[in-house]
Parts: C-alpha cells; structure tokens; sequence
C-alpha cells in the first residue's frame, strides 16, 4: 500500500504503526472483508469528512476500494447498528400481495439493490397494484426486503434505517400513519411497532436525527417552489432550504399514487442522491396518458390476481 499524495509523511508512518500487522501488511477493515490487496487499498475517513469528520490519522483506517465504494459517506456506527427494519418479519402472516408482489419481489433483485444506493438509484422502482391491495403493510414490507438483500448478498451493504412515505392527500396520511403504527403489531408481523411520525410542518425534518422509522408526508413540502424572473421570464426553480439532507436522512422514499406530479417526482429522484425511490400506485399514467418518468417497473397486482390469490377483490351482489 502507498502513502496518498493528501497525506503527511508524519501521518502516513502513524497510520502505519496502528493498522500494520506484524508482517508489516495493512488488511481492509471492512465488515466481512480483511483483504490485503495493497492495490486495492484506501485510506477511508471513519467519521466521512461531510459529516464533519477530521483529518487527523485517528480518523483515517484502510478499507479496500470494493468496501469504501460500499460505505460510501456513512459513518463507521452505522455498520454496527440494528436498525427497527434489521429485525426479522413474519412474512407468513402477510397477503399474497404484499409477500409475492412485493416483499419476494425486491428479494429477486437482491444483488442489485446490495450496491450502494447512489449506485442503483435515479429511478423510481414502481409496484402497480389494483386498490385494495393491502398497500399499507406492502409499503411496510419494503425496508425489510432491501435490509434482507444488504445482509443476504453484502454484510457491509446500506440498510434502510428510516423511511419516508409521500401521499398527497391529508386524510391518506393519516390512514397511513395509523395503520402502520397499528397493524404491523396486531397482524403479527412484527413483535414491536414501528415509530411513526406525521410531518406537519417543514421544522418537523430539520432535526439532526429525527426519533423515528416511518415518516408520512405531503409532496408540496419537498418540492422545489416555482417562481420567475420577472425580467427574463425565465422559470426558477428553488429547493426548501436543507432540502437534501433531509431526503439523505431517508434511504427509502415512497410515493404512493405518484401520476399526479410526475414532473416534480422526477426532480427529487435527481436530488435523492444516496435514497431509493420507490412507487405505488393503480394508474401508473399522468393526465396526459404518458408513463411516468423514470419509471421501472417492479410487479403489478392486478384484478385477476387479487380474485385468484386471497379473495381481496368483492363483488357487487
Ligand atoms: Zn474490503
């Protein structure tokens, strides 16, 4: 392994003394990894120099270039917290619905989403499903599924530690916000509720570390404000302030029934550079009949599967 050029030689023998083992050899410290590839080997900041991090060799430890591109900016105790959707879920006491068209779903795709998010992102990964699906313990199935990719395919992969659920209409957020403090408990799914916040106001997400797993919000508080300039007529677009570090506190963001602003959908997939964006919806068009943007399809959940597969679907008698 070589001294990088941004390091001190004094830093550089030091960095040396702590991590070399007898044989003089520096092993990548990453969870599961302990290659000692010397030309793979990287200098990685313990606490990332983003989250105000020193450059001081205290902070310095050598992780292979697979390992650091998988951490990414997070700090080091995150790799050794368990997260609420770490735990396991029962997944026996879940609708087809939610099992097979969703929760299997994301697992099929297990390699891809053990990458680093900002690997596999700027997309919104869609579940088409006919109403009455059970959306909710769907939606709640997801960060489950991706932390069992993470640990399935890549110990050292992102985990989802906190989620964010978008849905425009203020009676929906608080049936999401309900049901999901509810119902995971009561149908089994898990032994202990998730905490569940209602963002009400723009000040609700300035926290550091907000003391929640599932977020439910309105749209209009991440979308940038539209306004012009007067002289050049010219569109301008502005972000809430701080905007980015609160969609980079939320690895996983959901909408649910997305078609009604695909435009403004589109804008913050771009600036949710480190969170996955995922979609529910039964129409997955906008008013003019155009597919969304972006848009990858995951399953859909349909009329005649609902009928075929638990009877989710009522006839008028
Ligand atoms: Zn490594």
């Amino acid at each position: 392994m070589h001294k990088p050029k941004w390091m001190t030689s004094l830093q550089w023998v030091e960095f040396g003394k702590r991590w070399a083992d007898e044989s003089g050899r520096i092993h990548c410290v990453g969870l599961a990894c302990n290659s000692p590839d010397d030309r793979r080997m990287t200098v990685d900041h313990i606490q990332p120099r983003t989250a105000g991090g020193a450059d001081e060799v205290a902070n310095y430890q050598p992780l292979c270039d697979i390992c650091n591109s998988k951490k990414g900016n997070r700090a080091d105790w995150y790799w050794k917290e368990t997260f609420y959707f770490d735990k396991p879920l029962v997944t026996t006491k879940l609708r087809i619905s939610q099992h097979d068209f969703v929760y299997n779903r994301v697992l099929e795709f297990g390699e891809f989403f053990a990458r680093p998010y900002s690997a596999v992102n700027s997309k919104l990964f869609c579940f088409l499903q006919a109403v009455a699906a059970g959306k909710a313990l769907g939606i709640f199935t997801l960060p489950f599924a991706l932390n069992r990719c993470s640990t399935a395919h890549w110990p050292a992969a992102p985990r989802v530690d906190r989620m964010l659920i978008v849905t425009k209409d203020q009676a929906l957020r608080s049936q999401f916000a309900h049901e999901l403090r509810e119902e995971p408990l009561r149908f089994g799914l898990v032994n202990e509720a998730p905490r569940v916040v209602e963002i009400t106001r723009g000040e609700m997400l300035a926290g550091d570390s907000p003391d929640y797993d599932i977020a439910v919000m309105c749209p209009n508080m991440l979308w940038p404000q539209a306004g012009s300039n007067y002289q050049t007529g010219e569109l301008l677009l502005a972000w809430a302030p701080g905007i980015e570090s609160v969609l980079h506190r939320h690895p996983l963001i959901v909408f649910d029934e997305m078609h009604y602003a695909h435009g403004g959908i589109r804008l913050l997939i771009g600036a949710a550079r480190h969170s996955l964006v995922f979609g529910f919806t039964a129409s997955p068009i906008d008013a003019y009949g155009e597919l969304l943007a972006d848009m990858v399809k995951m399953s859909v959940y349909g009329y005649h599967d609902a009928v075929r597969n638990d009877g989710s679907m009522k006839y008028i008698r």
